[in-house]
């Protein structure tokens, strides 16, 4: 999984905007892209204009960060994109929102992508009863994504029980019950559910070369 040894937020400054990599510190003042939104470096005063290339890798790269996924995952995620009927774009991003670790952040299980990866890394959550510690694992419709029996005697579980979930908003295909702390697959996402800020259009360009 994708691991950077550098601050995330370095990540932020490089690709010229918020991609909400730490969880609730980028909603405060603390964040450092709004800080300092210039490029890292010494000499990232100025933000090159790119030429085509250029932007198609910047996005590829974009989607890589935000969901926290190496680049032979996103390529095995294209195959399977290009090989699948309708408009391969909206299906990569599909397969990307599918991801259980996706899903926990969606529904606010977690602060951010790499603590939900972790939740489910460290064996917390269960999809349909069964614990899965695969964060890249897909979820189908009618799948009930919950958390292991033990784990809700943890005091980190407590303490989101005290403090809520569902505090952003939870997208229309999934059905959050934030008495029982499960969520329910509805649907798949479609194009318009996703409100990353990716144009996929250009990462299917950067593939198709
Ligand atoms: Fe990006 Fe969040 Fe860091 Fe701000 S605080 S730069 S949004 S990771």
């Amino acid at each position: 999984m994708a691991r950077y040894t550098e601050s995330v937020c370095r990540l932020c400054r490089r690709e010229g905007m918020k991609l909400y990599l730490k969880g609730s510190r980028c909603y405060t003042k603390k964040c450092a892209f709004e800080r300092r939104p210039t490029p890292p470096g010494q000499h990232g005063v100025r933000r090159r204009k790119l030429g085509d290339y250029g932007q198609q890798l910047r996005e590829k790269q974009k989607v890589r960060y935000i969901y926290g996924i190496m680049e032979e995952q996103l390529q095995k995620y294209m195959e399977e994109a290009f090989a699948h009927p309708g408009v391969t774009g909206a299906y990569l991003m599909q397969q990307l929102e599918r991801r259980l670790d996706n899903v926990v952040y969606r529904l606010g299980f977690a602060e951010s992508r790499n603590q939900a990866r972790q939740l489910v890394r460290h064996g917390h959550i269960t999809v349909n009863g069964k614990k899965v510690s695969v964060p890249s694992y897909q979820v189908k419709v009618g799948d009930l994504i919950g958390w292991k029996e033990s784990t809700k005697n943890e005091d980190f579980f407590k303490e989101l029980v005290q403090e809520g979930i569902g505090r952003r908003p939870v997208p229309a295909w999934l059905a959050l019950d934030t008495e029982k702390m499960e969520g329910r697959v509805v649907r798949l996402p479609e194009e318009e559910d996703v409100d990353t800020d990716v144009e996929s259009r250009l990462i299917v360009e950067y593939y198709s070369r």
